[in-house]
């Protein structure tokens, strides 16, 4: 085997990226080693990184077998600042395959870069506010990644999870015993970080497993107002108390708005068409009975902790087996690949905020903070999910808003005829509702329809 060192003194480096690309695509990596010898599988190109990184990169399993198989190693450290070896860049991306794949070759599943950052470590810092990886993140601790582990800073996984705002993955570490009360190298605990974030969801959850007193996470509460996200807080409030701020505004715009100048601008010029009248008025009753119906059904799954529990820490057992295993092959320096073990429960979703099993179709809503069963969407003027539970209601309701919001518009047009067509603010305001009532109403209805059939057919 030639050493990098050689390798650098032989061949310039080479642009791999598009190299290995090239080879990929058209299959013939096999003709290519033949032609060049298999030293060049071991060449780094002009940003530092060997063909074995970019195919982790890019999730190309069968084609990280073929390199492994040629005697590259799993754990290659790129030529970067960081250091990152293959499971680190295979993390990143949420390739559990590759993952998978180095693992049988003997990579460590706890390895560190050059800032001791570990592959779970990885795995949490790629994760957002809006992109989830718990996945990549549950399949590396049922690979025997160690969740306990700091970085060069003392930063542990809690403090990445915290940082990028990810609830799930806060939950799932303090659910497996993370210690919420570490600090880093300069004494920041992840609390700290969630201040600094702004996000009362995960401030709240760190405040209770950290066990602080009641006033304690009463003066946090205040100071988290205080931080410039207070209208952020103050919607999250308004949440907790079943509202939402576009429940409100609804709420005034009917009420306040479109029932005083339907009396006013409307009634005196279109007095003689009862009929429509009691269409709209016994549509717009209909509306207020249905939107409570829909608002007052909810469809929480209902925790089953101890379930979650005996799932989750079957998928966690996979992991000591492993680690033997691994282990003898390292002792022995063998460069054979080791059978992994299955994980238990495997295809099993979990939710690790309302700590259940997750069915087909149930989905957790970052607006409700719950799992809901048959999840369709979650709507801002109910702040409620739609459900199975509530979809004919809903279904109703819009086909009621879409009846208000046309006989309106009739009767707006009626009006309008006797004044010749002078419009004042409050008619054009009317207008506009009408309108809105009808395309929302109608817009969600077909949604809601397409919606039920989907599930039907599933
Ligand atoms: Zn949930
Ligand atoms: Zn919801």
């Amino acid at each position: 085997m030639v050493t990098k060192g050689d390798n650098k003194s032989l061949i310039p480096r080479i642009d791999w990226q598009n190299l290995v690309f090239e080879r990929i695509t058209s299959g013939d990596l096999l003709n290519w080693i033949e032609e060049y010898g298999s030293d060049i599988l071991f060449q780094f190109d002009s940003k530092g990184y060997a063909p074995i990184h970019w195919v982790s990169k890019f999730g190309l399993h069968d084609i990280t077998t073929t390199l492994l198989e040629n005697g590259v190693s799993a754990s290659t450290p790129a030529d970067v600042v960081c250091g990152a070896q293959p499971i680190h860049i295979a993390s990143m991306e949420g390739h559990t395959e590759v993952i998978d794949v180095l693992l049988s070759y003997g990579a460590d599943v706890n390895a560190r870069d050059k800032y001791k950052c570990t592959p779970l470590m990885r795995a949490v810092m790629t994760g957002s506010h809006h992109v989830r990886n718990s996945r990549t993140i549950l399949h590396l601790l049922c690979r025997g990644a160690d969740p306990y582990l700091f970085d060069g800073n003392k930063f542990s996984v809690l403090h990445y999870a915290t940082l990028k705002e990810d609830l799930e993955a806060v939950n799932l570490f303090l659910n497996i015993g993370v210690n919420p009360n570490l600090r880093s190298q300069i004494g920041v605990k992840s609390l700290h970080i969630a201040y600094y974030t702004g996000n009362y969801q995960i401030v709240k959850r760190l405040v209770i497993a950290s066990s602080v007193s009641p006033y304690a996470i009463y003066s946090l509460h205040q100071r988290q107002f205080r931080a410039n996200k207070s209208i952020k807080s103050l919607l999250a409030d308004i949440y907790n108390y079943g509202a939402s701020f576009f429940m409100v505004i609804w709420f005034l715009s009917i009420l306040v708005f479109m029932y005083p100048a339907y009396v006013y601008d409307l009634v005196p010029n279109s007095m003689e068409y009862v009929k429509l009248h009691v269409v709209l008025l016994a549509s717009s009753g209909l509306d207020w009975v249905l939107w409570y119906a829909t608002w007052a059904t909810r469809s929480y799954v209902q925790p089953n902790s101890l379930e979650y529990k005996k799932v989750l820490e079957a998928k966690l057992v996979s992991a000591s087996k492993l680690k033997e295993e691994i282990k003898k092959i390292s002792e022995s320096k063998s460069k054979e690949r080791i059978k992994l073990p299955g994980i238990p429960y495997f295809s099993v979703k979990l939710c690790h905020t309302c700590k259940i099993i997750q069915e087909i179709g149930t989905k957790h809503c970052s607006y409700c903070n719950r799992c809901i069963a048959n999840h369709d969407h979650h709507c801002i003027y109910l702040n409620n999910c739609i459900s199975s539970y509530n979809r004919i209601l809903f279904i109703a309701l819009t086909f009621s808003l879409a009846v208000t919001g046309s006989s309106l518009i009739i009767i707006l047009y009626i009006s309008l005829q006797k004044t010749n067509y002078k419009v004042n603010w409050r008619q054009f305001g009317l207008f506009l509702l009408a309108l809105n009532l009808c395309f929302n109403g109608g817009l969600m209805l077909v949604h809601s329809i397409i919606k039920l059939f989907k599930n039907l057919v599933i």
